[in-house]
């Protein structure tokens, strides 16, 4: 298949073609960006002659789209070039992120021509996880659609759908789909935030996330909310803490200029994450603790006259038993600490208290995330500029925003199914649960047992591997879709995604074949799904924007709305965030239950923390060497799996950097080198999550180790949602070292002795 600018596609009704090409570009059937200029550095002129000679000189183009790199709805602009996509910046007028990208949103060219890409449909020929032989997208769907015969329309279950979160047209579509099918459908999403939605909602009283107005704060005291690296929408915080970081010498968003200070952050998580290291003061709780520490804060402000607003069922005399000098051997922070927090807390207004990420991770984790948001109401933060401000719902009725996270409960359901033979079809798009799922669950023996699995997958991942039906989807950058952030920035945006360049293989968009199966099917799965192609579903979304009206994109007809729908790379309203929308605040109990872990602290002496690596995500990023080669920002170790050592736990046990040591849990043991981490808490072991991959192309196979091994499978006791820092485990010398690579130390450590290892560690 041939990678030029062929099919220039056909004008619309109402235009010329000469109208068309001109708002369309030269090129691909996108429509170029035209929201505002490319980036300044980018037309600056570059002299031929130092360009690569495969570098074919034509002109360029910028279509806007939406960044499918996380689940935040990021809108960017892809510059192509003869055809093929160069290089992605954000979309600069996009509300989410401002016109910034991170470098997995940067990253989504190299994976458009990533060499391990599946070129077409595949059907298993011998045993599961052995080999495949090409077949048609005829004989394909023809497979699908007489195995579907059987399970649609019977009990319902039958028909099992994986998925990733999803938000935006491609959730109405499966949400429509799974109804009609009769199917259950399950999101991939462990680190979805549940708890925090959870808490939210019972405390707040609020449908949604709301937006988190850190840009305006003069004070931000964040649980476990490590939003600087990968927190919901890491590229929306970043540009806010920017601006808080700044003051008035920032650019504000909604609050007036009023010669406000440069914000105060103050992290509260037992690992040093990026935001840790970013923050003014971070202080290493007790793994969970934080919502103790929480109800010690608000019951100094209670106790000391300091709370400016509802008091969410709290007293100080209900929160006598949380005082300062009763919590401080529980959460490790000193009574004083506790007290000055509490104090500058109170005062330094506009202050905001965030919470999320390992402070939700435990089994009391939406207990903790509640009282954490309490806070917010104590000095009159809801509500407020630099504070929480109600989400405006997405802008259309039936749009959703991110798909609820599935249970803990719900994926050991699964797994009971499929033993069971009750699934006998498995049908998985944009997830890959066989390393996706802690090993405990025993989700990949359990697949083995369905008799029917069909991956959507682009590249031969592990759970693509057990499949018998392989047909690969478009990636994000030839295909159609929306995205509906959940949180929004304030405004209700719909982030719109075009084709900006010609599938490169013999590959489908989902929604298509989606559609093109329930056709197939016909009957009521048929009449549920009446659109001929995901792109007419999105168009008639787009009709619906432009009745509602309000917001960026206005037009006489409707052909111009829509090519200007993707000019602009999306819709969105533009006025600021009210307080609309918050309820009666919910009660907070003063008393908070300790989290549970598995494994005796006598013979599983640490506590496992495992977190979302900055690029890699869970294991998503993997298969990507720009993502491989980023530094993790701490350490600065790429390529690799690590485990976070304290320099004193270090020498005691007498190891150094590069050691490989054994980590065991009751659940799995892995093995990993280890990173002596000056800010380690020596009763913590942290691990970074995204390695250990079997399969899922060159760059991601054979490769560290997957946390996700060790996990307990143990629940947040409100939302049933994984508690994944409830996990104790121990460390063995397994006598072996490696090299461990990374940017920071120059000096080869692994080459020095040992008591010279951990001098150059320490000084690094
Ligand atoms: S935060 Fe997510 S959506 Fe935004 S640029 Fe990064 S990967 Fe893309």
């Amino acid at each position: 298949m041939t990678e030029s600018a062929a099919g220039q596609g056909t004008p619309p009704r109402g235009l010329s073609r000469r109208q068309f090409l001109a708002l369309t570009g030269t090129g691909v059937g996108a429509v170029m960006f035209t929201g505002c200029q490319p980036p300044r550095h980018e037309l600056q002129a570059q002299s031929r002659v130092l360009l690569a000679e495969d570098v074919l000189s034509a002109y360029e183009n910028w279509y806007a789209t939406a960044c499918r790199g996380c689940d935040a709805a990021c809108g960017t602009i892809v510059r192509v070039i003869d055809g093929r996509a160069r290089k992605a910046e954000g979309t600069p007028d996009h509300p989410v992120n401002q016109g910034k990208l991170c470098a997995r949103g940067q990253a989504a060219v190299q994976e458009q021509y990533h060499p391990d890409r599946l070129q077409g449909p595949l059907a298993r020929t011998g045993e599961r996880g052995g080999g495949f032989a090409p077949i048609s997208w005829d004989q394909a769907l023809d497979q699908l659609v007489e195995r579907l015969r059987g399970v649609v329309g019977g009990p319902s279950g039958r028909l099992a759908l994986l998925t990733r979160a999803l938000s935006g047209h491609g959730a109405l579509l499966l949400d429509r789909f799974a109804g009609a099918a009769g199917a259950q459908w399950l999101t991939l999403d462990l680190f979805g935030e549940a708890p925090l939605r959870q808490a939210v909602s019972d405390l707040l009283g609020l449908p949604r996330l709301p937006h988190f107005d850190i840009a305006n704060a003069r004070y931000v005291l964040s649980f476990g909310a490590n939003f600087l690296d990968t927190w919901l929408a890491p590229v929306q915080y970043g540009v806010q803490y920017g601006r808080f970081r700044q003051g008035d010498y920032g650019v504000q968003t909604f609050a007036p200029r009023q010669g406000r200070p440069r914000g105060y952050l103050v992290h509260v998580e037992p690992r040093f994450s990026g935001t840790a290291a970013n923050a003014d003061e971070w202080l290493p709780v007790r793994p969970g603790s934080e919502g103790l520490l929480a109800l010690s804060v608000a019951q100094v402000i209670l106790s000391e006259g300091l709370a400016r607003g509802g008091a969410a069922g709290l007293s100080a005399g209900a929160l006598a038993a949380n005082a300062p000098e009763r919590v401080a051997d529980a959460t490790g922070v000193a009574a004083d600490r506790i007290r000055t927090l509490a104090r500058d807390f109170a005062t330094r207004q506009p202050s905001l208290a965030l919470g999320g990420g390992l402070a939700g991770a435990h089994t009391n984790g939406t207990a903790s995330l509640r009282a954490i948001l309490a806070l917010n109401l104590l000095v009159g933060a809801v509500g407020r500029p630099g504070g929480i401000l109600p989400n405006p719902a997405p802008p259309l009725p039936d749009l959703p925003a991110r798909t609820a996270p599935s249970r803990l409960a719900d994926w050991q359901a699964l797994v009971a199914s499929l033993r069971g033979g009750q699934s006998p079809v498995v049908m998985v798009a944009g997830a890959n649960p066989v390393h996706g799922l802690p090993a405990a669950l025993g989700f990949r023996d359990a697949l083995l047992q369905a008799p029917f699995v069909v991956s959507f997958s682009s590249f031969l991942d592990e759970t693509t591997l057990l499949a018998d039906l392989v047909l690969p989807s478009h990636l994000p950058l030839e295909d159609w879709g929306s995205a509906v952030p959940d949180p929004a920035p304030g405004n209700a945006v719909v982030t719109v995604q075009q084709p900006v360049v010609q599938p490169l293989y013999d590959t489908r968009g989902f929604g298509d074949v989606l559609l093109a199966v329930a056709g197939g099917l016909g009957g009521p799965l048929q009449a549920a799904l009446p659109w001929p192609t995901f792109e007419a579903l999105l168009r008639e979304g787009a009709r619906a924007l432009q009745a509602r009206g309000g917001g960026n994109v206005e037009a006489p007809d409707f052909e111009r709305f829509w090519v200007q729908l993707l000019q602009q790379g999306g819709w969105w309203t533009t006025s600021p965030p009210t307080a609309a929308g918050a309820s009666s605040p919910g009660a907070v109990p003063p008393e908070m239950a300790a989290a549970q872990f598995t494994g005796a602290p006598a013979d599983y002496p640490y506590h496992l923390v495992v977190f979302p690596h900055n690029t890699l995500g869970h294991g998503e990023g993997a298969h990507l060497p720009w993502l491989q080669a980023t530094p993790d920002p701490t350490t600065t170790v790429v390529w690799q799996t690590w485990v976070e050592v304290n320099p004193r736990l270090a020498e005691r046990l007498g190891l150094a950097e590069g050691d490989v040591v054994a980590i065991e849990s009751p659940n799995g043991r892995v093995e990993v080198p280890v990173y002596v981490h000056p800010a380690a808490p020596p009763d913590v072991l942290a691990l970074p999550l995204g390695q250990g991959h079997t399969a899922y192309g060159r760059w991601a196979r054979g490769r560290g180790a997957n946390p996700l091994d060790l996990l307990a499978p143990l629940a947040d006791e409100a939302t049933g949602a994984l508690a994944y820092g409830a996990t104790r485990v121990r460390l063995a010398p397994t006598g072996r070292r490696v090299a461990v690579p990374k940017f920071e130390g120059t000096v080869p450590a692994y080459q020095l002795p040992d008591d010279e290892v951990v001098k150059v560690t320490r000084e690094a």
